[in-house]
């Protein structure tokens, strides 16, 4: 699927970046705007490359042995100053790391945090997970801090993925409004001309 999001990026961008950039200004207008338009072509194939590659969070099919499978723990993400070097380290291909969580059993009380939240169990995996994480079956995979699977991407938007897939977003968002601002001003220029708008009236120079 990620070659359908290319082609809706590319398909309306390159004649946009070839024709209406130069109708706009000439050759001046195909140097001064097709060059930040071309940027911003790339900028957004970029990003979802950047989503589609990053690991979004997946959860090793890992036995803890910090863990008792037998109770249930009370569960909270560690503050950045809480973390060590060799917490941050990433564990193999995976970058999950149960360093990275308070754990206290729920039955010695330890944790006084009211916002601790559970684990739980995936019964797919046969692991156990920390508190917003899913299972997808896409993926077959369990993923930390998981907010959707994203068809046009091909893979899930989950904890460490969910700033690129934001940043495609918005950059893209601007994309399309620059695009959409570019016709507006070249369908502007073609009426001043007095020519009528036929497809080869637009696309020759
Ligand atoms: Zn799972
Ligand atoms: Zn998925």
């Amino acid at each position: 699927m990620l070659i359908f999001t290319y082609i809706l990026v590319l398909v309306p961008s390159v004649p946009v970046l070839i024709f209406t950039t130069y109708g706009i200004g000439g050759w001046i207008g195909s140097v001064f705007l097709g060059i930040p338009y071309l940027i911003s072509i790339v900028n957004s194939i970029r990003l979802v490359m950047q989503v589609a590659l990053t690991d979004p969070g997946i959860i090793p099919k890992l036995k803890s042995s910090e863990i008792n499978y037998n109770k249930t723990y009370n569960v909270l993400y560690r503050k950045t100053e809480e973390l060590t070097r060799d917490d941050k380290i990433s564990e193999g291909r995976n970058f999950f790391s149960l360093k990275q969580f308070k754990l206290s059993p729920e039955d010695t009380g330890a944790s006084d945090d009211n916002h601790a939240e559970m684990l739980s169990f995936c019964k797919t995996c046969q692991i156990i997970r920390p508190p917003r994480s899913f299972h997808c079956g896409s993926c077959g995979v369990c993923i930390e801090v998981h907010d959707h699977h994203c068809p046009w991407v091909g893979t899930c938007v989950g904890r460490r993925n969910t700033r690129f897939f934001v940043a495609f977003l918005f950059w893209t968002g601007i994309h399309g409004l620059i695009t959409a601002i570019l016709c507006g001003i070249f369908f502007a220029v073609k009426s001043a001309e007095g020519k009528p708008l036929t497809l080869v009236n637009t696309v020759t120079f």
